[in-house]
């Protein structure tokens, strides 16, 4: 096990990225208004998408936010990405949330036995150290790319005008990482 401290640190965001956000969103408002359609999230402006408009933001912030933050689902071998990984890369999660949503952050970190030792909410990603950001909002990859350090972005439809490197999955985004750090592939565990 190579030490905390010698292990490259890299960034990784949460909703968007590890955790499916959008979809529990989506179970949430379902269950309050079974038979209302909601259309395919492709920006974050959620009120063109969510048949209550500006409401939205009402149900999200003060109804629904525990609910929809502790009770979300990581996309698919996003979990198991990161615990693998953890072997070579020192995993630091960095997520921008309201005061309000913090408290649901560090439960469904838990939860979902994310390997951190370090977790920042902030709204300035790039004031982190670390090698590279790996994001689904094209602001925080902006900003983190001026500078000078690796800014990928996970493929949604909100994020399709990021012109810069782009994954489809966690384990690419490491992957990647891995070569453009020059890192052996002895060290890092084998898929199980
Ligand atoms: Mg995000």
């Amino acid at each position: 096990m190579i030490r905390s401290d010698e292990k490259p640190r890299v960034l990784i965001d949460l909703d968007g990225v590890v955790r499916d956000w959008v979809g529990s969103l989506v179970r949430v408002y379902k269950q309050k208004y079974p038979d209302h359609e909601v259309l395919p999230v492709t920006s974050r402006a959620l009120e063109e998408f969510f048949p209550i408009g500006e409401e939205i933001y009402r149900f999200v912030d003060g109804q629904h936010i525990e609910d929809i933050m502790v009770n979300a689902e990581p996309y698919p071998g996003a979990v198991e990405a990161l615990q693998r990984w953890e072997a070579v890369f020192e995993i630091v999660v960095v997520t921008a949330q309201p005061p309000n949503w913090r408290y649901a952050n560090f439960i469904w970190i838990g939860k979902h036995r994310i390997p951190t030792n370090e977790v920042h909410i902030c709204f300035q990603k790039s004031r982190i150290d670390g090698v590279a950001l790996l994001d689904d909002f094209v602001d925080n990859l902006e900003d983190f790319a001026a500078t000078g350090r690796l800014a990928v972005c996970m493929d949604r439809p909100w994020n399709q005008e990021w012109k810069g490197e782009r994954v489809k999955t966690v384990e690419e985004f490491f992957r990647l990482v891995q070569y453009r750090l020059n890192i052996s592939s002895k060290k890092v565990p084998l898929e199980k």
